[in-house]
């Protein structure tokens, strides 16, 4: 089996997953207990926050919260940050953004949705005209989990920030984290990521947070994580996230390098009668979206999956969104005949060559005998 479906979820890191088993079977304390073996997982738990917002930010100004995934991540930032006046965010974002951004729209505030540009970027003048003296957050995906287009957050924030200093400004980081280099500038708020999109495993992600910024809890109960979510900690899939991320921090440039020379042996390969790409060419390497004009990405996802090679049609992660066609490729412009014939192919540095290769070569049979059959 192929498997290009990795911003969807990737297989988790072996070598993490056997350095974290002892958190399952020996060290399965509660970290807030008060005897020895609780005490040392309150540290290990200490140390894996340092590590990891180490990849991205300074200690000085940021801390973390662990959540159970990028999703609460997300709705944390949203449901604590927007909680007066009005929202801003994209038509770009992933559904752990837009639904709760609709969630807070029924709940009465003004939310704002800023238009795309033509590669699933956002367009940035427009979101800025939409900030006024009321905006309490502002949020904008990092890297699009359907196109790949990267949004620069640092450089947004800014202008975010230049028109209402007391704006929050968070991002969604989870299809960035770890995938590309960048810090955290000043100008950000908040900051999602997760866990099994890095090589960790599901149900694990963190919300990065300016040191002076007061938010309210998202979850109550026993106060862990300073009070700002509740719940006893999943000690075991924490340091399995710290581990994969130091892990792929270890390797970043280079795995750059090379998945960004797999997405353009894919991309070249490609039959361009058949397949439109619509990433962006300076997107993250880690994704490419192609469209089979006038065919259904749905049935290909299928025939491909039949002849061992595993891809995406758009964002999996929102399994209950039946909708025929994808709301982001819709709002970059694109007709309902694109949006249809979408294919999200998502890369991993333990991808090899041969295997995007042979690919191509499934691709290019699967989608060019679905359409000799429907001529
Ligand atoms: N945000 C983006 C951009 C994503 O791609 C995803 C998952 O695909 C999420 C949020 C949700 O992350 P999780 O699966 O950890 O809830």
């Amino acid at each position: 089996m192929i498997y290009l479906d990795n911003a969807a979820t990737t297989k988790p890191d072996e070598e993490c997953l056997k350095k974290a088993e002892k958190y399952l079977y020996t060290d399965y304390y509660n970290p807030s207990a008060v005897y020895a073996g609780g005490y040392n997982l309150h540290k290990e738990l200490a140390s894996a926050k340092e590590n990891i917002i180490s990849t991205i930010a300074d200690s000085e100004n940021f801390g973390l919260i662990f959540t159970s995934c990028g999703t609460e991540a997300d709705n944390q930032a949203l449901f604590c940050g927007g909680k007066r006046g009005n929202v801003v965010t994209t038509l770009g974002e992933h559904s752990a953004i837009f639904a709760a951004a609709n969630e807070l729209k029924q709940r009465g505030l003004d939310v704002r949705f800023a238009p795309l540009n033509r590669d699933g970027s956002v367009n940035s003048d427009e979101l800025v005209k939409l900030i006024d003296e009321k905006t309490s957050l502002v949020s904008v995906i990092h890297a699009s989990n359907e196109t790949g287009a990267i949004n620069d957050i640092n450089k947004i924030a800014a202008a975010v920030k230049a028109k209402n200093k007391y704006t929050l400004f968070h991002s969604d980081g989870v299809q960035a984290f770890g995938k590309f280099a960048f810090t955290l500038s000043r100008n950000i708020d908040l900051y999602s990521v997760s866990a099994h999109k890095i090589g960790g495993i599901k149900g694990c992600g963190a919300l990065f947070k300016r040191k002076n910024l007061v938010l309210k809890p998202f979850i109550f109960g026993g106060g862990q994580e300073s009070g700002l979510r509740s719940g006893t900690e999943n000690v075991f899939a924490i340091k399995d996230f710290e581990f994969a991320a130091l892990k792929r921090y270890a390797i970043l440039d280079k795995a750059f390098a090379y998945v960004s020379e797999l997405k353009k042996r894919l991309s070249d390969s490609l039959d361009k009668n058949v397949f439109r790409i619509i990433s962006p060419a300076n997107g993250s390497p880690y994704i490419l979206t192609v469209s089979a004009v006038g065919l259904r990405g749905e049935t290909l996802v299928h025939e491909c999956d039949d002849k061992g090679l595993v891809i995406g049609n758009g964002a999996a992660c929102s399994s209950n969104d039946k909708k025929r066609y994808s709301r982001v490729i819709l709002a970059c412009g694109q007709p309902e005949s694109v949006a249809d014939g979408v294919l999200r192919i998502s890369f991993s540095p333990e991808n090899s060559l041969e295997e995007v290769q042979k690919a191509a070569e499934i691709l290019n049979f699967t989608a060019k005998n679905r359409k000799s059959i429907m001529e």
